[in-house]
Parts: C-alpha cells; structure tokens; sequence
C-alpha cells in the first residue's frame, strides 16, 4: 500500500471562544473556534443581542447576565 494518500487523520482537541472544548477529527493538531455547538446562536436559539437595542440591557437583567459585547 502507498502511503501518503490520506492525510494524517487523527482526533484533535477543539477549543472554541466560549472556553468548550470537544474533540473532532482533523489532520491539524489543533482548533480554535469562535463558536461551537454551545454557544452558537443557531444551537442555543439566541439571537444576535447587539441588534435588539435597548431590550439586551432588559435581557440581561432579567437572566443575571453580563454585557459582553
Ligand atoms: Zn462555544
């Protein structure tokens, strides 16, 4: 068999913006990501806060919940 036909695939640690981190596979060593399954909008059903004005600050509140923009 030839080797070198596939890539070095192998299970790499994802570590994503919001501090989870899960495993995937990857012929990289390692992954960052600006949002994973945890914290993403389409996962977590929020929604964008910045464009909902003034009720984020009401949002925020109301679930004890710091302004991180
Ligand atoms: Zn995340």
């Amino acid at each position: 068999m030839k080797s070198g036909i596939h890539p070095n695939y192998k299970t790499v640690k994802v570590t994503c913006a919001c501090g989870n981190e899960f495993e995937t596979g990857s012929v990289k060593n390692e992954i960052r990501v600006e949002t994973c399954s945890e914290c993403h909008p389409f996962y977590t059903g929020r929604q964008k806060f910045a464009e909902a004005g003034g009720r984020v600050d009401r949002f925020n509140k109301k679930y004890g919940l710091k302004n991180n923009q």
